[in-house]
């Protein structure tokens, strides 16, 4: 059997962890833990290791063996040249109902919607998430669990920094004796909950698993990008005097301010724009996402994320929202004949126009990790073969 010590050397140590938690969540001794101490959120052990191998079956950082669990959980292999979004079962634009859900969310609410629809029918007893800091300091990132829509509402809109949502999997399970539990997270984040479901074990960790959500993404970021931000861009100097902060405040798709404990708001980058993502964060993205070649959460039940060309709406709150299994296909017809959301057609030849992030992984990561592989750098596996395909299309930038 594998150990942690296996896991840290051939994971850890070669750069490979994502830092999704998955390992933590896993450890039902609870001998592993996430170092916040860092400046960057790392397993460490913190007890004897039990060498059950559950940490290293199951962690998506060295191997994430797309192929094999698009059988699995999707039915079939994708064809990697033609389906740039993995597979999928129909593509939607859709939105939250409630306005209050709907503006108060990253981009149109449809993961809180959908999550406050399962919480509210007993689908689930608690969900996964991203949410602030409860102490000092009150800019960084923890994952932590819902049990009501309360709860959710209480997560942060889109944390542009690794949060290890996975780790709480053991503490839900067991401590919180919650049977039925969603996850959402990242593409790296569902990997490991799909390893976790095809290894089956811990059995009570892996049956417990509702469904997840999975968002689009381009990257996560160091904190140390966040900190150059507010420090350069927002010029709050001193981290301790923030009380709140968010990276989508305003109008969609939102920028990035602090709240100092004057009760003042710091905005890095102009107010209602994007700059700050392109300004400082695009240069701080997590060496390990720079590897990642999955863009949509290929593997999630449920796929969301922005949509940034003009689709014809003047409210511009919509979530790209693709289901790829039958689960995810039940939770949205669930959600939607209860008035939760509301979904509409969306043509899905143009996501990978929507933003960077498609680039991002399936051209700029999958290059990288050509590149790697050539100098024999630490790289995961992916099991599709790795070729950078043209794909013709436009790049547009909604008005504001
Ligand atoms: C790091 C990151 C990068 C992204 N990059 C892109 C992109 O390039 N293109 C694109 O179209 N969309 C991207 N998204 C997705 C987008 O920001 C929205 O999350 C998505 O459109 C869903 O919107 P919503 O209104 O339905 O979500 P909401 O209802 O606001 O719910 C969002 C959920 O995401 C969870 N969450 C937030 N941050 C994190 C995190 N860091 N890790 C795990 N869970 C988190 C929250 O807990 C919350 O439950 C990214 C998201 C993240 C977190």
């Amino acid at each position: 059997m594998k150990t942690f010590d296996d896991l840290k050397r051939d994971v850890v140590d070669q750069g490979l962890c994502m830092g999704c938690g998955t390992c933590v969540g896993v450890c039902a001794s609870g001998s592993i833990a996430i170092d916040y101490s860092l400046d960057e959120p790392e397993p460490q052990l913190v007890k004897d290791c039990t060498e059950c191998g559950h940490c290293y079956e199951v962690c998506p950082g060295k191997n994430a063996p797309l192929r094999d669990l698009d059988k699995r959980f999707l039915g079939r292999e994708r064809d990697p040249e033609k389906e740039p979004l993995g597979i999928y079962r129909a593509c939607y634009k859709g939105w939250a109902t409630d306005p209050y859900v709907r503006t108060s969310t990253s981009s149109g609410g449809m993961t809180s919607a959908l999550l406050n629809y399962a919480l509210n029918e007993g689908l689930i007893d608690g969900v996964l998430l991203a949410g602030w800091n409860p102490d000092p300091p009150y800019w960084r990132c923890r994952p932590f669990i819902a049990t009501t829509p309360e709860e959710v509402s209480m997560g942060l809109r889109t944390g542009m920094m690794m949060v290890p949502n996975n780790s709480l999997i053991a503490e839900a399970v067991t401590r919180r004796k919650l049977s039925k539990i969603a996850v959402v997270g990242c593409p790296c984040h569902i990997q490991g909950i799909r390893k976790l479901q095809a290894h089956g074990q811990p059995k009570k960790f892996a049956e417990a698993i509702e469904f997840t959500i999975g968002l689009f993404c381009a990257a996560t970021y160091y904190g140390e990008g966040t900190k150059h931000l507010i420090q350069e861009f927002a010029n709050v100097q001193n981290l301790d005097d923030i009380i709140a902060m968010d990276y989508r405040g305003g109008r969609w798709p939102g920028s990035l301010y602090v709240v100092t404990k004057d009760r003042k708001i710091h905005w890095a980058g102009s107010k209602h724009d994007y700059t700050w993502h392109f300004l400082g964060s695009a240069s701080y993205k997590r060496d390990r996402c720079l590897m990642c070649i999955d863009f949509s959460s290929e593997l999630a039940d449920v796929s969301c994320g922005d949509i940034f060309q003009e689709v014809g709406h003047v409210n511009r709150r919509l979530v790209a929202t693709l289901p790829r299994t039958s689960v995810g296909e039940e939770l949205l017809a669930g959600a939607r004949a209860k008035g939760y959301i509301e979904l509409e057609p969306h043509d899905p030849t143009l996501i990978p126009a929507s933003g960077m992030g498609w680039e991002a992984k399936k051209h700029a990561g999958m290059y990288r990790l050509i590149q790697r592989k050539r100098y024999g750098w630490p790289t995961p596996e992916y099991q599709y073969p790795l070729k950078v395909t043209a794909l013709p299309r436009t790049l547009t930038f909604p008005s504001a």
